[in-house]
């Protein structure tokens, strides 16, 4: 048996890993690479295998991010057929997010394009989209759901039972059984897990006992998130002193996963009388999309969840949720001078309906902006979290003047003990263990920490691109 680390290897994006056992190939996730200059040309060249994509028999995703799952379109236009097999709920949320990844491709190209021609050039050296709407719709016929603890055979020797990993909704660790080379061998992809007691999801269901190879995700592995009751006190903090001034209270938030864990833990605090009755507008067409997608889920919800959506349901006038349908609406949540809460994409404040809400609302004084999501280097948002006083918003000034609350507790990752304790679920440790999907020193340092702590040994880091014979 191979393993062909493709991606996700020293880093946290593009997961893709390629699994070759006697004339059988399959992927797990087949992730986009994101930010850095390097990404475009890593995924044109990602799916490079040296054969045929049509050689590969099937694909097991973990979870709709398309840090995992954003290059099948580009599988299904370089030839692939096959089935790929994921969660429904999964299946629900990538019929929203492929296409969107495409369309935000395509205006891209066009952006760059009409650049071109205004400075009298040709169209020579635009890159094209990785993929076209057209081909991202086309690309999710091939999508077959699984539901959790049901045994898959994708083929006659090897069978997968997908696991609630509690990451995002639908998201899954998997557990694959490879047989048909002496004894049967065990294989866990953790894919992303998410931390446990934290609102919305299931915790992470428990390891299993024993595994042969494990691939273990790294993203927080150096690190310990701040607990949730003080991330409470840092939210109730932020309203009080922004209804004491009278303005309004903005939350750039992604729109799958953190916006409904934003609109749960304030409906939460609102029932527990620690803020008082909200006005809520959700403006981002995405994160209207991924909140319908998660209440037709309440499967997948913890039961905290379910009792707070049923208190939501009688107590309407408590927390009055607005999905903002239309840009005319949006344009006039911008005229309200105070006392609305606004949560919009997208996270990082780069794209999206968030940046007419921060240019009406960053210069005023009274109103305030609560970030509570990982900001990149870079964006907009990184800057409002480094107190920049003044910032460019389609290419005009504006100063910063609204107060800024960086709000640290909500992560969908596990940090590193959340990490070690599910990993103490197995009774022995795994032959082989791969520290993927981290930074490179989040990754060393978790490896390190697994040696130290479980006492453990063959912890390793492949490298990108590396293949394992096992
Ligand atoms: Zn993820």
């Amino acid at each position: 048996m191979r393993l062909g680390f493709l991606g996700a290897a020293g880093e946290v994006t593009g997961s893709c890993t390629l699994v070759e056992t006697g004339d059988t190939r399959f992927l797990v996730d087949c992730g986009m690479f994101q930010g850095g200059a390097e990404a475009r040309s890593k995924n044109l060249h990602a799916l490079n295998f040296g054969f045929d994509v049509r050689k590969i028999d099937f694909v097991l995703l973990t979870h709709a991010h398309i840090d995992h799952s954003g290059l099948l379109p580009r599988l299904a236009m370089l030839g692939y057929k096959g089935p790929i097999y994921t969660t429904p709920a999964t299946i629900d949320l990538l019929e929203v997010l492929l296409p969107d990844s495409a369309h935000i491709q395509e205006k891209e190209a066009e952006w760059q394009l009409r650049h071109r021609h205004r400075r009298g050039k040709d169209e020579r050296g635009v890159p094209a989209p990785l993929y076209t709407v057209a081909q991202a719709l086309a690309s999710l016929s091939l999508l077959r759901p699984v539901a959790y603890g049901e045994i898959l055979q994708p083929a006659a020797t090897v069978k997968v039972c997908f696991h609630d990993a509690g990451h995002i909704l639908g998201s899954s660790w998997l557990e694959v059984t490879v047989s048909g080379e002496g004894r049967p061998r065990k294989l866990v992809f953790s894919g992303d897990l998410g931390m446990p007691q934290r609102p919305v999801l299931s915790d992470p269901e428990k390891v299993i006992a024993q595994a042969d190879v494990l691939l273990i995700e790294s993203t927080y592995g150096d690190r310990l998130h701040r607990g949730l009751s003080e991330t409470e006190d840092e939210i109730v903090d932020a309203f009080g002193r922004t209804w004491a001034t009278h303005g309004n209270l903005v939350i750039p938030a992604f729109a799958v996963g953190r916006t409904q864990e934003i609109i749960y833990m304030l409906a939460d605090l609102v029932r527990r009388q620690r803020l008082s009755p909200l006005k809520v507008y959700v403006d981002s067409p995405m994160a209207n999309a991924a909140t319908q997608i998660t209440l037709a889920h309440p499967e997948l919800l913890d039961p905290e969840t379910r009792e707070l959506i049923a208190w939501m349901k009688k107590h309407p006038e408590k927390m009055k949720l607005e999905f903002v349908a239309d840009v005319e609406r949006s344009k006039a949540i911008n005229e309200i001078r105070s006392g609305a809460v606004i949560i919009s994409a997208s996270g990082m404040c780069e794209a999206g309906r968030i940046k007419y809400h921060l240019r009406e609302n960053l210069p005023r004084s009274e109103c305030s902006i609560l970030i509570a999501g990982f900001q990149a280097a870079g964006t907009l948002g990184r800057r409002l979290v480094d107190k920049a006083r003044l910032v460019n918003i389609f290419s005009q000034p504006v100063p910063v003047r609204a107060r800024i609350y960086t709000v640290g507790g909500l992560s969908a990752h596990a940090d590193q003990a959340a990490l070690l304790n599910w990993l103490r679920g197995f009774h022995q440790p795994p032959g082989r263990t791969f520290v993927v999907h981290g930074e490179a020193g989040a990754s060393a340092n978790f490896a390190q920490a697994i040696e130290a702590q479980l006492g453990w040994s063959d912890v390793r880091l492949p490298a990108p691109g590396e293949s394992v014979t096992l």
